[in-house]
């Protein structure tokens, strides 16, 4: 584990690199790219900004523009997020038991 003040510099890293990103200036790829580079060497979890970029092709997704949303309630409450640029699916879960899971305390 790295120390603290390292985590906090890397979270603050990574959140300035977001922010580039979804501005679309310069080369937001690559500001993505680097973005979940450093979260995975430096062990800080992207939380909900991991739903901004496309796990398969990388873009930086912006809705309206090349993302798409949808609500499915069957089998499962979820958030559907495609990409427009490669048609790849994300989902993420919602509703009640989302809300009951136990987070284990550090
Ligand atoms: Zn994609």
């Amino acid at each position: 584990m790295k120390p603290t003040w390292v985590r906090n510099a890397a979270a603050e890293a990574i959140r300035k690199l977001l922010l580039l990103a979804q501005q679309g200036k310069g080369k937001p790829r690559r500001y993505a790219e680097l973005a979940v580079k450093k979260s995975k060497k430096y062990n800080v979890p992207l939380k909900k900004s991991r739903r901004l970029i496309c796990k398969k092709c990388g873009a930086v997704l912006i809705p309206g523009k090349n993302l798409r949303v949808r609500l499915a309630s069957k089998p499962k409450k979820t958030i559907i997020y495609t990409c427009l640029e490669c048609g790849n699916k994300m989902r993420f879960p919602t509703g009640e038991k989302l809300k009951k899971r136990k987070v284990p305390k550090r």
